[in-house]
């Protein structure tokens, strides 16, 4: 049997963090959960409380912390462009304060630590698809820029500590993901367009929807951060995960109203300033060094994720809030 290893999941109240600590626990291992609960809601980890390997700790990731385990998850930073621009100062700090102490943690414990990095440090990209030796397009006075440039940061502090002090990091940069128990109300484009659908309202496309995102299912994205974080090659860089396969955003809303078996309403809106033309993950690293690819592709997992939209009840969720 695998050695049961304890595992701090910082931002593991959020749609990933949550499904991480599940399957964490699921293969025995102590998780600590930290998070402050900005743009998740402990109903998200509610079950896991009763499971005898989980515990649950309010905090802030800007603030240092001090355990002992043996690896780190970091998923702690809003995700969602509405909530990371609600307050672009906080964002960043998270991101950089986050990373500096959670290395700092790693360093005292001698602990192996994983930095949830993003598609978005290659910003609106001139190359397709993005490979990791990409160096990206990101304006650095964007609204997009604290969650972008924090990331990008982050992103150099891991890679100093391991040159530095030999910390046994990992970096993943995430492509967009989706699938039951992401916020309702977190404004990205599948929630919003699943949720519309249901109630029967247009669906809103931001510009004329022909820029294209490839859609990962939660579930191949943790296989993939758990293979990473335990790969034994300990190879140092970032790796892309994300499913290559790519889509418009209006062919997304034409998928939701076929698969929900509805006549297709859509609004036109303006498209977000320095929102990404083209992302589309070049996964070619992941493929060789984690022997991973994703398995369930969107129309598969789109039908879950509604499934799991028709099974809540909207009023339980709280539209994110300000943490001070
Ligand atoms: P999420 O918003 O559901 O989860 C983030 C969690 O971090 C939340 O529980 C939130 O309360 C917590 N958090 C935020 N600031 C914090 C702070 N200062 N201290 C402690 N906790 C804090 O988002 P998600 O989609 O689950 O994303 C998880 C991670 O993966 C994030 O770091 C995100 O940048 C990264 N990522 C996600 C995607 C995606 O498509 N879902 C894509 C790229 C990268
Ligand atoms: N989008 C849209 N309608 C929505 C929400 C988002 O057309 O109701 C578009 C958005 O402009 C972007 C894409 O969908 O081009 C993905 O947006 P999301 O916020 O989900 O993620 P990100 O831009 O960070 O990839």
């Amino acid at each position: 049997m695998a050695r049961i290893k304890r595992i701090l999941v910082a931002g593991g109240a959020g749609f990933l963090g949550s499904h991480l600590c599940e399957l964490l626990i699921d293969r025995g291992h102590d998780v600590v959960c930290v998070d402050n609960f900005f743009t998740s809601q402990k109903s998200n980890v509610e079950k896991l409380l009763s499971r005898p390997n989980f515990e649950l700790i309010r905090h802030d990731v800007t603030i240092p912390i001090s355990l002992e385990v043996d690896e780190i998850y970091n998923l702690a930073c809003p995700a969602a462009p509405g909530h990371y621009q609600y307050n672009p100062l906080k964002t960043i700090k998270t991101s950089v304060l986050g990373a500096i102490n959670l290395l700092e943690l790693a360093r005292e414990c001698r602990a192996k630590i994983l930095q949830a990095s993003t598609s978005e440090v290659y910003g609106d990209p001139e190359v397709h698809p993005q490979r990791e030796d990409y160096r990206g397009a990101v304006n650095p006075i964007g609204p997009r820029a604290c969650y972008d440039e924090g990331k990008r940061a982050a992103e150099t502090l891991f890679m100093d500590a391991s040159r530095m002090y030999g910390t046994h990091i990992r970096i993943a940069r995430i492509f967009n993901t989706y699938g039951p128990k992401t916020h309702p109300f977190d404004g990205r484009v599948v929630s919003n367009f699943i949720r519309q659908a249901l109630a029967d309202e247009p669906i809103t496309i931001y510009g004329d929807g022909s820029q294209t995102r490839s859609f990962c299912y939660y579930s191949d994205l943790l296989e993939g951060l758990v293979r990473l974080m335990e790969n034994e090659e300990g190879f140092v860089g970032p790796v892309n995960l994300g499913n290559p396969n790519e889509f418009t955003v209006k062919e997304l809303g034409d998928l939701v109203w076929e698969l929900l078996g509805k006549k297709p309403k859509y609004v036109f809106k303006e498209l977000p300033v320095d929102d990404p033309c083209r992302r589309q993950p070049d996964i070619s690293l992941a493929k060789e060094k984690l022997n991973w690819e994703p398995k369930v592709q969107l129309r598969e997992g789109l039908a879950r994720t509604i499934e799991w939209f028709k099974s809540i009840n909207l009023d339980d969720f709280r539209a994110p809030t300000p943490n001070y």
